[in-house]
């Protein structure tokens, strides 16, 4: 076995470790929330579909309004409520895409994707999480206007955490969708795969959404079993992110693989093979001589490779 390579200090996985206290307590609460929107010391992100509102700066952009601030940057789709850091409110400010189309005219503000912002650490790293927060939680209300139950137009309540249907009284709740991301893995090598919408040279975790009805440790197997037909027995589960695009949890695992032929799903991926420790370790280093490359380190399937590679999962010990 080749020594443990070292791959410098851990980054942080994006997304995470979230300062939001979310305050549930007072979405019901009318007076309370009605005082926090006319707290001063509020706050807002703002958000139009994909797109990131931010103030430019030298360094780090802004990406912190107050309400007032927000509300004049053109119409307002919906205004939810995050919750707390450090007793000051933050919300999250949908615009509609007119609005955000203007905005990008504007020199004092950068509009982009959240990914882009996350990737290239456009903002301060705890951003990250209201962000996603705010985001996924936008794009529910974008997608969920009418009732799945009697299709009559629905009511925003709970400051954003629900809607109610008027006509049939049904209560719809903001949804989130797992998805398994997982590495195969036997002895000294694991399986990545490439996606068709990959950029060149990148290899990735294997990942797919779990179905109605089914244990992660088992859309995991299904999963690994249809994308490249390696069979898995252990499951073990490492950690989760959430991955508002639009509005996944990841959940990380490593798998045991039982078998060694790969025969690859061409309409999910565009390849997959097995790779050694240290191809796999050179490629977390960005030092491959073919230039290949995991994805990056604000993803979980940067940590989930790169927990392999330093062996500090449990499935190999
Ligand atoms: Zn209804």
């Amino acid at each position: 076995m080749s020594p443990r390579p070292d791959l410098g200090p851990k980054p942080h996985l994006g997304y995470t470790a979230s300062r939001i206290e979310r305050a549930a307590e007072r979405r019901a609460d009318a007076a309370a929330l009605t005082a926090l929107e006319n707290d001063a010391r509020s706050r807002a992100y703002v958000v139009g579909g994909e797109m990131v509102v931010l103030k430019m700066a030298a360094d780090v952009h802004d990406p912190l309004f107050t309400l007032a601030q927000a509300r004049e940057l053109g119409r307002t789709a919906e205004v939810v409520f995050l919750g707390l850091i450090e007793s000051t409110a933050r919300f999250a400010v949908a615009l509609d895409p007119a609005a955000i189309e203007a905005l990008k005219t504007r020199d004092e503000f950068v509009v982009t994707d959240l990914r882009s912002i996350a990737v290239r650490g456009l903002v301060e790293a705890d951003h990250l999480p209201p962000l996603a927060e705010g985001k996924a939680l936008l794009h529910w209300h974008l997608r969920h206007r009418f009732c799945s139950n009697c299709g009559a137009a629905t009511n925003v309540v709970e400051a954003g955490w629900r809607r109610d249907c008027p006509s049939c009284r049904a209560q719809h709740f903001p949804r989130t969708d797992p998805v398994v991301i997982m590495l195969p893995v036997a002895g000294e090598s694991c399986v990545l795969g490439r996606s068709h919408r990959f950029q060149a040279g990148m290899w990735s975790c294997l990942a797919g959404f779990v179905e109605p009805g089914e244990a992660i440790e088992d859309a995991v197997r299904r999963e690994t079993r249809e994308e490249v037909g390696i069979v898995c027995g252990q499951v073990s589960y490492f950690a989760s992110q959430p991955w508002p695009f639009p509005t996944s949890l990841m959940i990380g695992c490593h798998a045991q693989a039982r078998s060694r032929e790969i025969v690859i799903d061409r309409a999910e991926l565009d390849d997959a093979r097995w790779f050694d420790r240290e191809e796999v370790a050179a490629m977390l280093l960005r030092r491959h001589p073919d230039g290949l490359t995991t994805p990056p380190t604000v993803a979980i399937a940067y940590h989930i490779i790169r927990a392999w590679v330093e062996e500090e999962i449990e499935l190999l010990r």
